[in-house]
C-alpha cells in the first residue's frame, strides 16, 4: 500500500528564551520559511507564554505553532494548569503529549497521557504523542514491550477516526540531549515496530497513513540519513531547532 505521509519538522523550544530572544528566532524563522520543500510542514512549540503573539506573528507564514504539553483537566481550580481550550483559543494547532522530560520529571503517566490526548482532541488540536525507551530499557532487551505498553496505554484508546487525527513521535531516552542518536537502523527497526502496532491495533490504512517522526540529538549533520528510513516521516528537533539555520537545514534533509 502506497500512501503519501506528510513530512514533518517541529521543533520543541523547551523552557528556553526571553521573549525578546524568541522573538528573534521567530524572526529568522520567517525570514526563511520559504527555504523548504513545499511538502514538508514546520511547526514550532515556544513556551506557552508567547503563543498567542506568534500566533499573529505567524498569520502570514506557513509555519505552524503548538504548545509542550496541556492540562489533563478541562478547566477549572488546577493553579497554574494550561487547558488544551486554551492553546486552541490561542492560536495554536499541534501539542506536544508525553514528552519524555515530562514522563520523568512531572509525573505524566501513561494514564493521564490518554486524558491528555483526549483533551488535545476534544479542543481541536493535534496531538503529536511521544514514545520512547530508558536506555537500561533497551540494555536489557526491553525496548519494543516498553514503547507498545505506551502505545496500549496513552493513545490505543482512541476510535480509528480519533487515531487518524494523531501523530507520533519516537524518542529514545538515551538520545534527547545528549549527543547520542539512535542510529538510523535502530530508529527505522521501533518505527516499523510502531507501525506494525498501528496496524494491528487499527487498520493497514491508518498505518500507513500515519506520520512518525524521530526525535533525540537529530541535527544538521544526521537528518538526511535518518529522514531517508522508510518509516520516518520527519523531526522533532529540540536543541538543533534553536537556531534558524540548523533547524532549516534540517527542513532541507528529505
Ligand atoms: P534534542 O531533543 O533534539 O535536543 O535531543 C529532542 C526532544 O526532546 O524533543
Amino acid at each position: 500500500m502506497c500512501v503519501m505521509r506528510k513530512k514533518i519538522v517541529a521543533g520543541n523550544w523547551k523552557m528556553n528564551l526571553t521573549l525578546a530572544e524568541a522573538n528573534e528566532l521567530l524572526n529568522e524563522l520567517n525570514q526563511q520559511e520559504n527555504n523548504k520543500p513545499t511538502d514538508v510542514e514546520i511547526i514550532i512549540h515556544p513556551p506557552f507564554v508567547y503563543l498567542a503573539k506568534f500566533a499573529e506573528q505567524l498569520s502570514k507564514s506557513t509555519i505552524s505553532l503548538g504548545a509542550q504539553n496541556c492540562s489533563s483537566y478541562t478547566s477549572g481550580a488546577y493553579t497554574g494548569e494550561i487547558a488544551a481550550q486554551m492553546i486552541a483559543s490561542c492560536g495554536a494547532k499541534y501539542v506536544i503529549i508525553g514528552h519524555s522530560e515530562r514522563r520523568s520529571m512531572f509525573g505524566d503517566t501513561n494514564t493521564i497521557i490518554a486524558e491528555k490526548i483526549n483533551q488535545a482532541l476534544n479542543a481541536g488540536l493535534t496531538p503529536i504523542f511521544c514514545c520512547g525507551e530508558l536506555l537500561s530499557e533497551r540494555e536489557n532487551n526491553e525496548h519494543f514491550k516498553i514503547v507498545e505498553q505506551q502505545l496500549n496505554e496513552g493513545i490505543f484508546h482512541l476510535s480509528e477516526e480519533q487515531f487518524s487525527k494523531c501523530i507520533i513521535a519516537y524518542e529514545p531516552v538515551w538520545a534527547i540531549g545528549t549527543g547520542k542518536t539512535a542510529t538510523p537502523q535502530q530508529a527505522q527497526e521501533m518505527h516499523q515496530f510502531i507501525r506494525k502496532q498501528i496496524a494491528s491495533n487499527y487498520t493497514e490504512k491508518s498505518a500507513q497513513s500515519c506520520s512518525i517522526l524521530y526525535g533525540g540529538s537529530c541535527n544538521a549533520n544526521n537528518a538526511q540519513e535518518l529522514f531517508a528510513q522508510t518509516d520516518i516521516d520527519g523531526g522533532l528537533i529540540g536543541g538543533a531547532s534553536l537556531k534558524a539555520n540548523d533547524f532549516f537545514s534540517i527542513a532541507n534533509a528529505f
